[in-house]
């Protein structure tokens, strides 16, 4: 058998082995690790949702590229995306930054304008943080606070068998912004003279570097009176987030693979990254959609939506989580998982 190491567990293995022997010592823990935040009794009516991103640079983002607001505003855009995921309504936010000597103020200054947008956007509060200097690098983390009412909270479990995924948005655009501002940085680095060409990636750019987190869809939700039966936020890709919804309900599902919605801009220049659509989707990320299942009665009040697409339908766990391809046949869905070790 192969020896335990941080490499050989991968980050999901790796959290399930720090924390398989995690006690309860508080009453007011509904629901701990696991989802895609965690669940504390606040009062008869609404539960407390709670939920941490930790962005590094040279792992999450590369300055040479990501400007400082953008990187605050989606730092913020991030963390709330978790809320969402939960059905409920982001409340507040503590920041934690650790920055070293090479920032100037004005850097910092820019960072802290990304923050302050994306709170006003969101209708959160900064309530508080932690600031330290660092060796090298900046880090940046974000806690986030949210409410939900009990009876509409959305947890990764509670799908049933025949209930309709769907997904909110289109897939991929962030993964294919990345691979272009990454092209644009190694033709800078050989000729330092050439200007990056980004104008005709204004929606791929755009979507890496300033990711806006679904709150219309949870207020779509709460306008047509329907509460998902699962659901996840994007942030690995679609097959990442699909096998964990599958593994929390204990079911199998079948996608399909035209049935995922592309921005016409990951359809048209896909190829030239030698990429194809289908993986910048499954085994891309950061779109911070939401993937979810509703009811079959639930899903004739969401049928024809401009903001949702069903993509596939839950199964009994003996079908395995599976892709159908354009021709029909059925493959595994694996996730690639991280990356950054
Ligand atoms: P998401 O992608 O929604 O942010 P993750 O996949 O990062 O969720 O985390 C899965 C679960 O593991 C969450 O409940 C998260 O709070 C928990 N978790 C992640 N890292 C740690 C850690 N170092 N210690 C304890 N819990 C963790
Ligand atoms: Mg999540």
């Amino acid at each position: 058998m192969e020896e335990k190491s941080i490499e050989t567990l991968g980050e999901f293995g790796l959290i399930d082995h720090l924390t398989r022997n995690s006690k309860q010592f508080s009453s007011s823990t509904h629901l701990g690790i696991g989802d895609d935040c965690a669940v504390l009794m606040a009062n008869d009516e609404e539960h407390l949702l709670v939920s941490k991103e930790l962005l590094l640079e040279g792992i999450h983002f590369d300055l040479t590229y990501v400007p400082l607001s953008h990187l605050g505003f989606k730092a913020i855009s991030a963390s709330i995306s978790d809320i969402y995921a939960m059905n409920g309504k982001p409340t507040q936010v503590l920041v934690g930054l650790g920055v070293s000597s090479r920032f100037t103020l004005e850097a910092v200054d820019s960072l802290y304008e990304g923050i302050h947008r994306a709170a006003a956007m969101y209708g959160v509060d900064l309530v508080g943080g932690d600031t330290t200097s660092s060796v090298s690098g900046l880090t940046l983390s974000v806690t986030v606070l949210g409410t939900v009412a009990k009876g509409k909270i959305t947890y990764r479990k509670g799908a049933s068998v025949n209930d309709i995924l769907l997904v909110s948005g289109d897939l991929g655009r962030a993964y294919l912004g990345l691979q272009v501002l990454e092209r644009e940085k190694a033709v800078f680095m050989a000729n330092p003279t050439i200007q990056p060409e980004l104008d005709d990636f204004d929606f791929l750019v755009k979507k890496q570097l300033m990711p806006e987190a679904r709150k219309d869809v949870v207020e779509v939700f709460a306008a047509l009176g329907i509460t998902p039966t699962s659901m996840i936020d994007i942030s690995d890709g679609l097959a990442s987030e699909a096998l964990h919804l599958c593994k929390a309900s204990a079911l199998g599902c079948v996608l399909f693979e035209n049935k995922i919605p592309y921005h016409e801009d990951v359809v048209l220049n896909a190829e030239t990254f030698g990429l194809a659509p289908l993986t910048c989707a499954m085994n891309g990320g950061e779109d911070y959609e939401l993937l979810f299942s509703v009811s079959p009665i639930d899903y004739e009040k969401l049928k024809g939506n401009p903001h949702f697409t069903p993509i596939g339908y839950f199964t009994d766990r003996h079908v395995g989580c599976k892709l159908q391809d354009n021709q029909g046949a059925l493959h595994e869905i694996t996730a690639q998982g991280w990356r950054h070790f």
